[in-house]
């Protein structure tokens, strides 16, 4: 028996569009943002940009995950911008940490030949527990657990259009898994090891592997090197499921055994994109053009000029996309072969 899904509660007694489908403002989904009690001010100020362009017309609840106790303070002016639900959680103290079984004289060995590269974060044992945190817990916390889709929104980053459309709604109705508006090449100090250990999880799984999978768009000879292309996961629009299934689930616990979160300086947004590429169809995966967004450096500009005309106020001139360090050509070709 095929049985429409129905997700969200806010319109149940209207008709569904059809079989399967979802409307728009209907989708279990989360706006999340993990956020330090310092970054205040560009947490309202993104989350204002959010509500103004995007979710006054969606209503969709914020999420907020810290590590330490959010200050009334946070909570309140977090809480004025939006008249959505806002909940804040407690990161658990193994989602975050440096495990105890991590070798610490190993792990500073590690950040040293960082510091040593002038690599950005190479000293911070804080931004290797926020990229182990994003690439392996955050789907897991007691909060974000009752969602589908998340769209992930960091402190100070800026967008650009006006969006009347929902992207959770179009990524179900599209049954898309993973949705992105960025794409550049990650330094490649900072991950010696992650495809060699990622190639030996594929080796002792090959279960996993997708067919029509996304190799072409993280190697340049099928697979031998990485060559460093990844979504860039501080906006990010997707389905948990993926996070929460078989494949990916035994993809970070085996990367988590290996240590290199700390022994390295792993990324999130590698440990995704690989996870993507490998595991999901290159067709589950979405560029949002009509997402018009900066966080510094980079930015993305609408390509699309009727909507870019109607919709938004950015310089396409400015806009990553087709410029040399930009890894969305690769996908574009990609997406056409
Ligand atoms: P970058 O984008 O790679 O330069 O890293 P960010 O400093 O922007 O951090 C990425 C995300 O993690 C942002 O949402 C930050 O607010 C958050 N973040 C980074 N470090 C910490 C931390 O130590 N504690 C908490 N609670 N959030 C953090
Ligand atoms: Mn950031």
């Amino acid at each position: 028996l095929d049985m429409p899904e129905v997700h969200g509660d806010s319109k149940a007694s209207e008709p569904k569009v059809s079989e399967g489908l979802i409307q728009e403002g209907t989708a279990n989904a989360v706006m999340l943002m993990l956020a330090r009690n310092s970054e205040l001010e560009g947490a309202v100020s993104s989350v204002k940009q959010l509500e103004e362009k995007f979710n006054r017309r969606y209503r969709y609840p914020w999420v907020f995950l810290n590590e330490e106790p959010f200050t009334d303070e946070f909570r309140q002016q977090v809480a004025a911008v939006t008249s959505s639900n806002v909940s804040f959680g407690l990161i658990p103290h193994e989602d975050w940490f440096q495990p105890d079984w991590i070798d610490e004289e190993k792990a500073k060995a590690g950040r040293d030949v960082l510091v040593k590269q002038n690599i950005i974060y190479g000293d911070s044992v804080s931004y290797r527990n926020m990229c182990r945190f994003q690439s392996r817990a955050f789907y897991k916390q007691e909060l974000v657990l009752p969602y589908r889709w998340y769209w992930r929104v960091e402190p100070h980053v800026a967008f650009h259009c006006d969006m009347d459309f929902d992207p959770f709604a179009y990524l179900h109705n599209n049954k898309k898994v993973y949705g992105f508006n960025l794409a550049v090449y990650e330094w490649m100090e900072t991950i010696p090891s992650l495809w060699a250990t990622v190639k030996e999880f594929v080796r002792l799984h090959p279960q996993y592997i997708a067919p029509n999978n996304s190799m072409e768009f993280i190697s340049d000879d099928d697979g031998s090197k990485y060559n460093g292309c990844h979504y860039w996961s501080n906006m990010e629009i997707a389905d948990m499921e993926f996070w929460r299934g078989a494949a990916y689930t035994a993809y970070v616990n085996y990367l988590e055994g290996t240590g290199g979160f700390y022994y390295e300086r792993w990324g999130d947004a590698p440990v995704h994109t690989m996870g993507v590429s490998l595991f999901l169809p290159k067709d589950k995966i979405h560029f949002f053009d009509q997402i018009g967004y900066t966080h510094e450096p980079h930015s993305h500009c609408p390509q699309d000029l009727d909507f870019r005309a109607e919709h938004c106020r950015c310089q396409p001139g400015r806009s990553i996309d087709w410029l040399d360090y930009s890894c969305y050509p690769k996908w574009f070709y990609m997406q056409r072969r």
